[in-house]
């Protein structure tokens, strides 16, 4: 049985770090202070591939002697100007062009709001449209991230037009959303891409989701079931060991091939599970973020397994 007085500090922990992350205030002076800026910069070096594209390429490199797949995403979401936008597609579009030269199946994550839709939605999807077409007939698949509750409408559409024009375009979904049932059985019917199913990051209003515990793994399980049935690529992108422990069965009872399923993890987490299912054969991925925004990125690392912040301080002054 958990401690009540443990969990209650947890969640507590959990609410203050996402408060952190959110807060302009704590941003700024974090910014204006370089030595904790410096600090908190070895406890982020755990979860990002570096600050620059260059760092990134050269973590990408060591997963790949590993072993290991990859996804790569510069950092951000929510842009405010149209110069944003466009930085960030400008960064998206050297990312293609470093990976091309490779010529090897890889993976570009992004946030559709990184690259302006919430912003301008017209311009969002030019600023796609001009990382897909970069894209097209090569290695690279694209993945577009779930973002917050207010926008799954706006993403899943801009899925389903992109979809229809692009054959490498993919999603990821949020299962503890109440609508993904529904939302699967149309991506499933309406799309050709790739499916990443995450239990979902977000806040919001209670009644749209299932809070963490037996019934929304009972309800993960069921849609990445639903993915193999219907034979469609699935990345299955949690790092909770419970749920790894009983998808493996239905992998092997259906013998699900390995090019039509994958174990993804954000990078830093989950490492010695993934380690372990590498070594057992099954096709894993790490997700590598980078960029100089790591703030957010790491208070939300934090917050959703709060034990990390003993972590973090163990990285901090070591
Ligand atoms: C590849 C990938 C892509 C993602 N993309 C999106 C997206 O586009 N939109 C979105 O909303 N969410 C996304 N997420 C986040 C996801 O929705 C979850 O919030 C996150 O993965 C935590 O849920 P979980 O299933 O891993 O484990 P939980 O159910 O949250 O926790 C179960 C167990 O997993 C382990 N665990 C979970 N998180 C951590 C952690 N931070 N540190 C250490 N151990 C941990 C612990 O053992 C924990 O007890 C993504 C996750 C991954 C792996």
């Amino acid at each position: 049985m958990p401690n009540p007085d443990t969990t209650k500090i947890r969640e507590q922990a959990s609410e203050a770090l996402r408060k952190a992350a959110i807060s302009e205030e704590a941003k700024a002076y974090l910014l204006s202070n370089p030595v904790l800026f410096n600090l908190l910069l070895k406890a982020a070096r755990r979860y990002i591939g570096g600050e620059n594209l260059e760092q990134a390429l050269a973590t990408r490199k060591v997963l790949h002697e590993e072993g290991f797949q990859t996804s790569l995403e510069f950092m951000g979401e929510n842009v405010t100007s149209v110069a944003e936008a466009k930085e960030a597609t400008d960064e998206f579009l050297k990312i293609i062009t470093a990976l091309k030269t490779e010529n090897k199946s890889d993976r570009v994550t992004l946030d559709l709001s990184h690259l302006g839709l919430v912003l301008d939605h017209k311009l969002g999807m030019e600023n796609f449209r001009t990382l897909a077409k970069a894209s097209e007939n090569t290695s690279i698949d694209l993945f577009i991230s779930a973002e917050g509750l207010d926008r799954t409408d706006e993403v899943l559409d801009a899925y389903f037009q992109f979809s229809r024009e692009f054959s490498h375009v993919n999603i990821t979904l949020q299962a503890y959303l109440h609508r993904t049932s529904k939302d699967l059985g149309r991506v499933l019917k309406e799309s050709r891409g790739k499916v990443r199913m995450t239990k979902g990051a977000f806040e919001g209003p209670k009644e749209l989701f299932l809070p963490r515990g037996p019934e929304l793994n009972d309800r993960y399980i069921e849609m990445i079931n639903t993915l193999f049935e219907a034979k469609r690529f699935c990345s299955i992108a949690t790092h909770d060991p419970q749920m790894i422990d009983r998808i493996i069965p239905i992998l092997e009872k259906h013998q699900i091939p390995p090019s039509m399923y994958e174990f993804e993890m954000l990078y830093g987490i989950g490492t010695s599970k993934l380690n372990e299912l590498k070594q057992q054969g099954y096709p894993c991925r790490r997700y590598v973020v980078y960029g100089k925004e790591w703030y957010l990125y790491l208070c939300n690392r934090i917050a959703e397994n709060p034990e990390n912040v003993f972590q973090a301080l163990v990285d901090i002054m070591t």
